[in-house]
């Protein structure tokens, strides 16, 4: 017998768009950024830093060693700023450029209903529809960074 190949709930895409100075994904107090590789190059690159001397200054490792943005004494972000801008932007960690498309998000209508309540942007007017090859491909970039790296 074939088998069935089960479709995603977003193959046919989802409304979006990332509200300028929204920062709601990033200013939630004790979340994780973990960091590829390339990601530390790209943020270093940004600062004009050797990478092990931005990973010293902006980042920490978890207790399993990966590499993580650090956070300020709220637990919050330490690019984010007080008009709720990203500071490093142009240069974010592939993380926070496929929010709110992660897999912790989209795998079951309890998780998406909860990333609507947070993120503005999946319900604005001007919201845009991302199409299923895209979202699959921040889905990937966002497990990607999630396995993180301990050593250069
Ligand atoms: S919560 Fe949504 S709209 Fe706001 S900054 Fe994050 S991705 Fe953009």
């Amino acid at each position: 017998m074939a088998r069935r190949h089960i479709q995603p709930w977003w193959k046919d895409g989802i409304l979006f768009t990332c509200l300028p100075n929204c920062g709601r994904c990033c200013d939630e107090p004790h979340g994780l950024v973990y960091l590829s590789k390339e990601d530390a190059h790209r943020i270093a690159g940004h600062h004009e830093m050797d990478t092990q001397e931005w990973l010293e200054r902006d980042a920490r490792q978890t207790h399993d060693g990966r590499w993580v943005l650090k956070s300020n004494g709220d637990g919050i972000c330490i690019y984010i700023q007080d008009d709720k801008s990203c500071d490093i932007h142009a240069a974010k960690p592939a993380q926070c450029s496929a929010f709110p498309f992660w897999y912790e998000n989209v795998r079951d209508d309890p998780s998406w209903r909860k990333t609507i309540g947070i993120c503005p942007g999946l319900v604005h007017p001007d919201a845009i529809l991302i199409n299923g090859e895209t979202i699959q491909a921040h889905l990937n970039a966002d497990a990607r960074a999630e396995q993180g790296f301990r050593n250069l």
